[in-house]
């Protein structure tokens, strides 16, 4: 797709190295996620990071809010190694981050990169020694660190500050504006803060969360404009279900087609004993449909209709969906290319033959009165109609077939 250089040069130019991961540095978007488990149970939350990391997460953020948290890391890290996952691990520091980094320096190492907020390091004098600690810390160990802001615990002298100079102005703005600087001002003089500490800019990722779209599209463009650090862009508190994914979507894919952002996150609220990998797939899903990165073959299938009155093709589009992504834990291994195979379940004759030419395999499934059968086609040409009972298993194989002909093994 040739818009996708025009976005990455507009990317930030600092790369920064996470472990095995860079954010920025004009290459692909990264996608992130944090765990919901108590990091004290390391066992859960050992678990919880595989679980992610396997469903593409590339950097895992874990909550360290406590001296039994921080015990936890190092034994959570060795445990990934021990089952050869190696995903770069976030730790997530607020108000004793300080104390935590400099008492548990096996915590500290063990981290790929810590993410500390501005709002919640401390309050006067004391802020500005523990901001200094963290980020001495980091200097230490050589580590990249997240200044993360959030309109939720934005610091109050900052935003007592920028108010008062925009009460001062000949011409005061709106208080949308006034919060918007003080995000964003809250993280350019942090990290210029850091820089000054001695922190290279290319150990800086910043990030300025809000929970409304025009309120993030606002601030992203803007600190976008003001300096060419790598962002980490995601709507916070997006929500539950469907109204988080597309307030998500909406806020991201505006930014992302702006060239904006260089590592994302979709903070969504898991429904009670939901799944967590379901924020990985949201966001792989956003680059992908973007045509920014290529993660999972993706099946097109239409919505139906009246001429299509039972369920099958639904549950076929569904189950082929499930077990590409299955698959792809394996294949990504073994078939270079695989993830940008396309794949078409559709409902009848009207749309059936002509999307299903589109894709690299699709399959025209009868729709009412049709006759009960199947055409598959490949790269284009109609190969063999299917019909009976096994329609599914045998899609399935033709599928297995097309990945192991066209999307060689490795070496
Ligand atoms: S392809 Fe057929 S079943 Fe699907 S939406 Fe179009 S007309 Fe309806």
């Amino acid at each position: 797709m040739s818009l996708n250089n025009s976005f990455k040069q507009r990317r930030s130019s600092v790369g920064v190295q996470v472990g095995s991961v860079t954010i920025g540095g004009n290459g692909a978007v990264v996608v992130q996620s944090m765990t919901n488990t108590d990091t004290v149970d390391t066992t859960a939350t050992t678990a919880q990071i595989v679980q992610l990391a396997r469903a593409g997460s590339e950097l895992v953020r874990i909550t360290v809010n406590s001296p039994e948290a921080a015990k936890s890391v190092p034994i959570i890290h060795q445990q990934l190694e021990q089952i050869g996952c190696h995903v770069p691990l976030v730790g997530d520091f607020h108000f004793n981050g300080h104390k935590l980094l400099t008492e548990y320096p096996d915590c500290a190492k063990a981290l790929s990169k810590y993410r500390i907020n501005p709002g919640n390091v401390g309050k006067g004098k004391k802020r500005d020694e523990q901001f200094a600690t963290l980020i001495e810390t980091a200097c230490k160990y050589d580590k990249p660190v997240r200044i993360g802001v959030n309109w939720g615990s934005l610091d109050p002298s900052m935003l007592a500050r920028i108010m008062d100079e925009n009460a001062n102005s000949n011409e005061p703005k709106d208080a949308g504006y006034v919060m918007r600087e003080a995000l964003i001002s809250s993280a350019l003089e942090s990290a210029a803060k850091a820089e000054e500490i001695g922190l290279n800019r290319n150990k800086i990722v910043l990030s300025c969360k809000v929970s409304g779209v025009q309120d993030l599209i606002a601030v992203y463009r803007e600190l976008a404009a003001r300096c060419d650090y790598a962002l980490h862009l995601g709507l916070t508190e997006a929500g539950m279900g469907s109204k988080g994914i597309v307030a998500s979507t909406a806020a991201l894919a505006i930014l992302l087609q702006e060239g904006i952002g260089d590592t994302i996150r979709i903070s969504l609220t898991p429904e009670p004993g939901g799944d967590r990998t379901r924020e990985v797939i949201v966001a792989q899903e956003i680059l992908q449909t973007m045509g920014l990165r290529a993660f999972v073959p993706l099946v097109a299938s239409c919505p139906g209709c009246g001429r299509t009155t039972s369920t099958y093709f639904q549950e076929l589009a569904e189950s082929i969906q499930h077990y590409v992504r299955e698959q792809m834990i394996v294949w990504r291994e073994q078939h270079e290319g695989v993830e940008n195979m396309s794949l078409a379940v559709m409902g009848c004759v009207v749309n059936g033959p002509g999307e299903s030419k589109h894709a690299n395999i699709g399959i025209s499934l009868p729709g009412s009165g049709e006759n009960p059968v199947a055409p598959v086609y490949v790269d284009g040409e109609k190969t063999v109609t299917l019909k009976g009972d096994n329609i599914a298993g045998e899609f399935r194989m033709i599928v297995d077939s097309y990945v192991q002909e066209k999307y060689p093994k490795k070496k």
